[in-house]
């Protein structure tokens, strides 16, 4: 078989990369690696209205930090690039001129009021919206006064079938006299996607062209320009989309889809590829927490279904607990604590952060979660839930009490406290609930004895003192 070469190709039209990406671009990543081949990004920026500045570097940025490594692509190079379409327009125009030269593709110089005109006529009769073909019964030229516009679109052969296979779906089959002639050029001399697409596959020597559901009805104009350009067609394997909980398609109006919402939420990618690897596909055995690795292990492209689950916020925010949680490895831990220090922007000691990992790794299900619970470990609480202004003398027994203490370890430190409160005459959980307040500002929060270890002696007697100062 021939190397196996795969792509993802997003738009920089949105403000990050859209999670349906992220999942297209998983089961690229996973393909290509069971095969040794190759994971390629182009940015297709050929659409200049939508284009949102920023965007695409958020794209590639996202999808460094979902792990997903790419062989090539606009910041990498590659053999074949580059991999930004704006920067190979001279090659779509090559082609489409082919394309006219031999009869395949023709120049229009119809005026968006005459096509408007045409829509509105084909609508009121219940005839589908395409071009009528106009320009291509008169065999127009290309214009010779330079200011007038024109585009160049694509001839569809009034008759016949136009079939693929996909690798998903099986056999695919589109009348051809319901094809639109699509335009290739657009008047501001861009390629439209159509045209982009399918040169850049070619010439990239694309082998398999894995994307989502929606590109369906546009795969038979891409086989009718490989036909027309004497090229070999990439294999098709279509996706399942994902969906929104009640069934419709994943929209911004109902669920989060953009990568950055996500990562601030204090997901963490080994969570998300994981949970996204379940829509529409399972292991054998069943299991629903398994790593990129075990997929790549039994991953098979033709068993995707076709359509896919729904896509559940909620669900993914179990499955990210379950990740922080389950594993107990050092290795395990280690990561985590980087994944903290990164989210919150390195703003906090990382040997600190080290150091509460095992106290917190079971309370918290997203990295967001962590700052909440943690941030009396770096700074005395602004805040208190409980007054202890009355507490003073107690306050000052146990700032005596922990004076003393030479070793200042969790074991001694909760012997000793035990012993005061008992000789005291004090019930446990509210001696332990004003100390804890007086150390975190909460009610709840880690394990207390632990915590003051971490905090160090000098730290927790400041804190006691505030209580007791006059
Ligand atoms: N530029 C298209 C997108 O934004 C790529 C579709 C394809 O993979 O062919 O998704």
């Amino acid at each position: 078989m021939k190397d196996v070469r795969v792509r993802i190709a997003p738009s920089p039209t949105g403000e990050d990369l859209h999670i349906g990406n992220v999942y297209t671009a998983l089961i690229n990543y996973v393909f290509a690696r069971q095969r040794n081949g190759k994971f390629i990004i182009r940015i297709e920026d050929t659409d200049r209205a939508r284009l949102v500045p920023g965007s695409e570097q958020r794209i590639l940025s996202s999808i460094k930090w979902l792990g997903l490594n790419y062989d090539e692509g606009p910041d990498v190079g590659g053999p074949y690039g580059p991999y930004r379409q704006s920067e190979r327009l001279d090659l779509y125009r090559q082609y489409a001129e082919k394309l006219v030269k031999e009869d395949n593709a023709f120049y229009c110089n119809c005026s968006p009021e005459r096509l408007d005109e045409m829509r509105k006529q084909q609508q009121s009769r219940g005839f589908p919206t395409i071009y009528d073909g106009k320009c291509k019964r008169e065999h127009n030229q290309k214009p010779k006064n330079k200011n007038e516009k024109y585009v160049i679109r694509l001839n569809i052969p009034e008759e016949g079938k136009t079939e693929f296979e996909d690798v998903i779906r099986g056999k695919i089959s589109f009348e051809n006299r319901l094809i639109d002639d699509q335009v290739l050029i657009k008047s501001d001399g861009f390629p439209t996607y159509h045209l982009a697409v399918v040169v850049d596959d070619h010439l990239m020597k694309i082998s398999h062209c894995i994307r989502a559901e929606e590109w369906i009805s546009s795969t038979p104009k891409h086989i009718l320009i490989y036909n027309y350009l004497g090229w070999h067609q990439p294999i098709f394997a279509h996706g399942p989309i994902l969906r929104n909980p009640d069934k419709s398609k994943l929209s911004k109006r109902k669920n989060p889809v953009w990568v950055s919402w996500y990562k601030q939420q204090g997901f963490i990618p080994e969570a998300i590829l994981n949970y996204l690897a379940l829509m529409g596909w399972s292991m054998p055995d069943g299991k629903e927490i398994f790593s990129l690795n075990e997929m790549m292990k039994y991953f098979i492209l033709k068993d995707l279904k076709a359509i896919g689950p729904a896509f559940d916020v909620r669900k993914l925010e179990w499955m990210n607990g379950e990740y922080i949680r389950k594993n107990q490895s050092a290795s395990w831990r280690t990561k985590l604590k980087s994944q903290i220090y990164e989210y919150l922007e390195k703003k906090y000691p990382e040997e600190i952060i080290d150091k509460t990992i095992p106290l917190i790794q079971e309370r918290i299900k997203k990295l967001s979660d962590y700052l909440p619970l943690c941030e009396f470990f770096f700074q005395q609480p602004q805040k208190y839930e409980l007054d202890l202004s009355d507490k003073k003398g107690l306050i000052k027994q146990i700032i005596e009490e922990l004076e003393k203490l030479q070793n200042f370890k969790e074991d001694d430190i909760g012997e000793t406290m035990q012993n005061l409160a008992t000789m005291l005459k004090i019930k446990n959980s509210e001696f332990f609930m004003f100390l804890r307040i007086a150390m975190t500002g909460k009610k709840i929060s880690p394990p207390l004895n632990e915590s003051m270890e971490i905090l160090g002696k000098d730290e927790v007697l400041k804190r006691l003192r505030y209580f007791t100062s006059e």
